[in-house]
């Protein structure tokens, strides 16, 4: 068993120290960024399907707002705490600021398996979650946005109930709302988007092509699934899926939208899973899956997946993270050492976030563009944050994840001292 320490909040402030001691930057923005700068955590009462009273504990994490109002997911999930949240806020405004969003970081979180509730339960939750949050968020503070088993519906229930308590519309609470409902064309898919543009970039600058490049991923979920689309639409080879329930394994390639639907338009696929996928084995454990031979690597489930315990056994030469913190700080040296190019989450997850910046403007003007403005703008972000940070890269000779913190943390830096914080 790995003893390295799996803390998420110390990993995000060693990765923040790091990339401070690297700048050789005043100690005092260390100081500042190391915590968060307001945390709220509420309890939510719910009265279930079944007449009981159940109370769901959740969090809000504003980390810093030195660029802008914060903006991060709310997750649903049993094993939320209060340092998962603390540290993914942190990487929001990293990751804000590594793509140039006018936006501080922001996170939430509540402690449930929402497998487990009904609709009218989730419902409740969700509307009562807002209600505790109060004016802890609004569209000016803290704009919220769906993360891990949270989902456009929740959004709108969210958005409606805010609405409800304030007496007007206010589109711009929250973002990831559906395109009918003040959403923005191109968000769903904008994550995953952005997950591949980040591979793709990645493996133009080793020259590798992406044409029959094999890759294989973690997770099926919102950022793999049109990830995965894009690669086998630049006719790159899916040999290997993985997701909570097990796993799908064809070295031919899978065809994307064929997976697609076998999980998502297949009404007999009740847990909406990868396994059993016609042509397909079964891939036993997430060690299996990371020691896959490949050309690129997309970890998009969940934080920590990627130890010093497995991180020996992966063979690949790109990894793009999808998901927050996929892999860990030993893990990542040893990956370094093998000469895996790494776009980190702060890059690689950022597409998300950017077309949630995308719709936040669009409700504040109450002006929507077209897909093809969506796609255009999102891919004009992520091209240049990735040269920037890629030229930082080889000119300091630092990984791309310390390179894109001391983007961040320039930036972030700055404003505190205009400010005077500082
Ligand atoms: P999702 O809930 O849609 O999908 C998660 C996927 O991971 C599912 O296929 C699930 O089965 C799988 N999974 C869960 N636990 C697993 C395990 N132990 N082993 C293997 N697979 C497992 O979530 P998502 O929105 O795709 O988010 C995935 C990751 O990406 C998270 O880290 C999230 O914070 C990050 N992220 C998401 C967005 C977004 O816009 N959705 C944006 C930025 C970052």
């Amino acid at each position: 068993m790995s003893k390295e320490n799996l803390n998420p909040k110390e990993i995000a402030q060693a990765q923040i120290k790091a990339a401070c001691d690297q700048l050789n930057a005043d100690p005092s923005i260390y100081e500042v960024l190391k915590e968060p700068a307001k945390v709220m955590q509420v309890s939510v009462p719910v009265k279930m399907d079944d007449g009981s009273v159940r109370t769901f504990v959740g969090y809000r994490s504003q980390h810093n707002i030195a660029l802008g109002p914060a903006k991060g997911g709310l997750r649903y999930h049993p094993d939320v705490h209060l340092d998962e949240v603390i540290a993914l806020s942190m990487w929001m405004t990293i990751k804000c600021a590594v793509v140039g969003l006018p936006y501080g970081g922001g996170k939430g979180g509540v402690v449930v398996d929402p497998k487990e509730l009904s609709q009218n339960e989730l419902e409740k939750l969700s509307r009562g979650f807002i209600r505790a949050l109060g004016d802890f968020v609004s569209p000016q503070k803290d704009i919220p946005a769906p993360d891990v088993n949270t989902n456009p519906q929740i959004m709108a229930w969210m958005m409606d109930e805010y609405d409800q308590i304030k007496g007007f519309n206010n589109p711009g609470l929250i973002t990831g709302k559906q395109v009918q409902l003040y959403g923005s064309l191109g968000r769903t898919e904008a994550t995953g988007r952005g997950t591949f543009i980040a591979a793709r970039e990645a493996a133009e600058r080793i020259g590798l092509p992406l044409e029959g490049a094999r890759v294989v991923m973690q997770g099926f979920g919102n950022v793999s699934t049109y990830a995965a689309l894009l690669f086998h639409e630049a006719g790159s080879k899916i040999i290997a899926v993985r997701d909570y329930y097990g796993g799908a394994y064809n070295p031919d390639g899978m065809d994307a939208q064929e997976l697609y639907d076998y999980v998502y338009n297949n009404p007999e696929n009740t847990r909406k899973t990868v396994v059993g996928f016609p042509g397909s084995e079964d891939i036993e454990s997430n060690d299996a899956l990371f020691a896959i031979d490949c050309e690129i690597l997309v970890p998009a489930a969940l934080e920590n997946m990627i130890t010093s315990a497995n991180a020996h056994t992966v063979s690949t030469k790109i990894i793009s993270e999808g998901a927050n913190g996929p892999i860990t700080p030993e893990a990542d040296k040893i990956l370094e050492e093998k000469g895996v190019l790494i776009v980190p989450d702060v890059l690689a997850n950022a597409g998300g976030v950017t077309v949630s910046y995308f719709e936040w403007v669009q409700n504040l003007q109450n002006f929507y563009w077209t897909l093809e403005e969506v796609n255009a703008r999102l891919e004009r972000i992520l091209v240049d944050a990735f040269e920037e940070i890629y030229t930082m890269k080889e000119e300091k000779g630092v990984s791309m994840r310390v390179a894109a913190y001391m983007k961040a943390i320039d930036a972030i830096a700055y404003n505190m001292k205009m400010r005077g914080t500082i």
